[in-house]
């Protein structure tokens, strides 16, 4: 990476440092369909024992873990409830309605990034041929960047319990919510039948993704991930990036939420700017523009080697490769191009 670009656009932007590489090199590798790929294996176990379920999966992309899940939990002809603006619905190409034949019933989101346990209860579907069966609900922590709190967690998943559903948590960022919440990250997960994990975001590795679940669950998506595509080989060279990421690069998370709340403080004080949701409570940020000149402060920024989502709201994400000065240069960009 080119060092004086400050890439605030998303933590996916984190490429290996020298020790994961070297990890990488080292792996001992196997052929993973065969089951034959000893780092996988570690791999694997660790997040199943770091997330309290039986077994672990996995997969090259969130995309494939979330939709081989939703595929694990669900039939054609059933329905899942999710969140208006999850991943797992929005941002995945409708792959569980496209591959699976399953309807998504969405809702909106609160302020918060939660969905109301109520109009989640009416949009429960009765046993009747009219409608879809549903299934499952799937949550995601952290939410836009908001952590989904414990309590609210319990309460949806004694919902699920009443009736008879699955529970899935697209957990690509489920790190920064247990560092934001500073408890082990099964506090969260313990809740769910599944979870899905990202390496590739925060935590810094270059790829990879861990579905958790019970034997049953995993068993399952076994097979739908090699339908999909995703059985891989000697693919031990990157699950080594993995573990490498969750032996060395949890803690540090708290650095990204610390420089993100430092830099919505900031931006919180400009008159031109509006923060959407509040102050960052992790590492991701959104804010909107009071006079809408979106396009000019994008291309007045990336002039001076600043990047960020320019969506409405504007979002920057911090990570591994951002540091206090480049923040600070970043409020400077914002306050000249203001002046
Ligand atoms: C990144 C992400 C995913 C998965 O993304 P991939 O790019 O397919 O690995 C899933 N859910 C959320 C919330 C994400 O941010």
């Amino acid at each position: 990476m080119t060092e004086s670009i400050i890439d605030l656009r998303s933590d996916t932007v984190t490429q290996p440092c020298q020790g994961m590489k070297a990890a990488m090199i080292s792996a001992n590798i196997g052929d993973d369909v065969y089951g034959e790929d000893p780092t996988v294996a570690v791999l694997q176990e660790k997040l199943a024992e770091m997330t309290g379920k039986e077994a672990g999966l996995f997969f090259p992309s969130g995309t494939q873990s979330n939709l081989v899940a939703l595929l694990s939990h669900c039939q054609r002809g059933d329905e899942y409830i999710v969140g208006q603006n999850a991943h797992t619905y929005k941002y995945e190409g409708g792959g569980a309605a496209v591959l699976g034949s399953i309807q998504p019933q969405p809702i909106e989101h609160e302020a918060d990034g939660t969905l109301n346990l109520d109009r989640v209860a009416k949009a429960i579907k009765e046993d009747d041929f009219h409608f879809a069966r549903t299934r499952l609900l799937a949550l995601e922590n952290t939410i836009g960047g908001k952590i989904v709190g414990l309590e609210y967690i319990g309460k949806a998943k004694q919902l699920t319990r009443d009736y008879n559903m699955g529970f899935h948590l697209d957990g690509a960022r489920v790190f920064n919510a247990a560092v934001g919440l500073n408890v082990p990250m099964s506090t969260i997960t313990q809740h769910f039948d599944s979870v899905s994990i990202c390496l590739s975001k925060g935590l810094g590795a270059p790829i990879g993704s861990v579905l958790c679940g019970s034997h049953k669950i995993i068993s399952n998506a076994q097979r739908w991930r090699k339908m999909v595509g995703g059985g891989m080989r000697q693919v031990g060279i990157l699950a080594a990036a993995g573990i490498f990421a969750l032996d060395n690069n949890i803690a540090r998370l708290k650095e990204d939420h610390e420089l993100a709340a430092y830099l919505g403080e900031k931006l919180g004080e400009m008159e031109e700017i509006e923060l959407v949701g509040g102050k960052a409570n992790t590492n991701i940020l959104f804010f909107t523009l009071r006079d809408k000149n979106y396009a000019e402060l994008a291309e007045y920024a990336e002039a001076r080697g600043l990047r960020f989502s320019n969506s409405q709201p504007i979002r920057m994400v911090t990570h591994r490769h951002i540091t206090k000065e480049q923040v600070l240069r970043t409020v400077e960009i914002l306050k000249d191009f203001f002046a």
